[in-house]
């Protein structure tokens, strides 16, 4: 039989239905625009910050240090470029890292093109950066550090702790990109030293179109549009208060119970598929997201095993969804040390809350049989 299974929860996820349904009355009732003083508009900027309440509770930060954007991609250049303008007459130097997500590394390659100097830190092979080569690359101009709390294509989870404990020794601004680690990988904003954190509602199963960034402290920070005095003067436009409202709820319903069942079935996921010859794990197997596998197989091309896949109805990926579309080998593996042929034939498979054992089953059924027969074929064969 045949079954439609969605394991590409790391390019976006199913809207859950509880979270639809708290955004509906914002679209046909409640439709007020936030800024507004009559009694609409009061019932929308109540439902609003309300959001950002709970979502600032939610990373243990005050409501004020939150800034709804359009999504992850919005913050990240809104924390790079913020920053950047804001701090450039104390110095205009950069640190990165070789495997960001494309609004970190195109952001930070379009300030190059701006007179500003960018430092990309190398991975390891298992898909970390190393806190000493961090700590060597900071200099008296060093303004901004930003690197990802845990990876799109490969999962792996950075020590931020540490990272942030560095960059507040040498008084550097720390930015995080926690799109992929939201309640995955707890956060408390009191405790780690961060000060701009990227967050985006569709990667937890709240609607597309809405983000937020933490903002520690808004003097550090330039808006990047004009318009308006919404979001503390920071973030001009009419206030997504479907969104917010969304986000929230997606937020509120989080649960510790889920990433365990997420942790098991990937577990299980990934053992069977190394069970496959020449097939291998890419990223660290421990500190690693709990939805989160990357395997290469050899002598096959990781398109190819996608499209077979698609055929057999499950939903996969090369990568992330903004670069799988160019057929290039993956920037993420390259970094890490791992032949642009491996590469080439690798996948990335991420798993939600709804994903079941049944589904998980079926998929490995069909890795196993697409693998088999693109190995029969393939040119790139022993
Ligand atoms: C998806 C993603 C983004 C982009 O977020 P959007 O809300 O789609 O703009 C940024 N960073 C990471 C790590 C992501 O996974």
């Amino acid at each position: 039989m045949k079954m439609r299974v969605y394991l590409d929860n790391a390019a976006t996820t199913r809207t859950a239905p509880e979270v639809a349904e708290a955004m509906q009355p914002f679209f046909t009732e409640k439709y007020g625009n936030a800024s507004s003083i009559h009694s609409f508009g009061e019932e929308a900027k109540d439902a609003f910050e309300n959001a950002r309440q709970m979502l600032a509770n939610y990373i243990n930060a005050e409501p004020e240090q939150v800034i709804f954007t359009s999504g992850g991609t919005e913050s990240d250049n809104f924390a790079i470029k913020g920053t950047a303008y804001a701090l450039r007459n104390k110095g205009k130097h950069i640190i990165t890292s070789k495997f960001e997500h494309p609004a970190v590394l195109e952001c930070c390659q379009a300030l190059e093109k701006e007179g500003f100097e960018v430092t990309y830190l190398n991975i390891s092979r298992d898909g970390f950066v190393n806190s000493e080569e961090l700590k060597k690359a900071i200099r008296k101009d060093t303004v901004l550090v930003t690197i990802m709390t845990a990876n799109n294509e490969i999962g792996t989870i950075q020590d931020i702790e540490k990272i942030g404990k560095i960059c507040s020794e040498k008084e550097v601004i720390f930015h995080t990109d926690a799109v992929q680690s939201l309640g995955k990988v707890t956060l408390d904003v009191k405790e780690v030293n961060v000060d701009l954190v990227s967050f985006s509602a569709h990667k937890i199963h709240g609607p597309k179109g809405i983000g937020a960034l933490f903002v520690r402290d808004k003097k550090q920070l330039q808006p990047l549009l004009q318009g308006g005095a919404q979001e503390f003067g920071l973030r001009p436009g009419t206030e997504n208060v479907s969104g917010a409202v969304g986000f929230a709820k997606a937020v509120d319903m989080i649960s510790e119970t889920d990433v365990k069942k997420m942790t098991e079935l990937r577990d299980y996921l990934i053992e069977k598929l190394l069970e496959i010859p020449e097939a291998c794990l890419n990223g660290s197997r421990e500190n690693r997201l709990c939805n989160n596998i990357n395997v290469s197989f050899s002598h096959i091309e990781g398109e190819s095993i996608l499209l077979g896949l698609d055929d057999k109805g499950v939903a996969v990926s090369t990568g992330s969804a903004c670069t799988s579309r160019k057929l290039e080998p993956s920037h993420v593996l390259l970094a890490m040390g791992i032949k642009p042929e491996d590469a080439h034939g690798s996948i990335r498979l991420s798993l939600s809350k709804y994903t079941t054992k049944e589904e998980i089953d079926y998929v490995i059924k069909a890795v196993k049989d697409v693998v088999e027969s693109l190995r029969k074929i393939s040119p790139l064969g022993k």
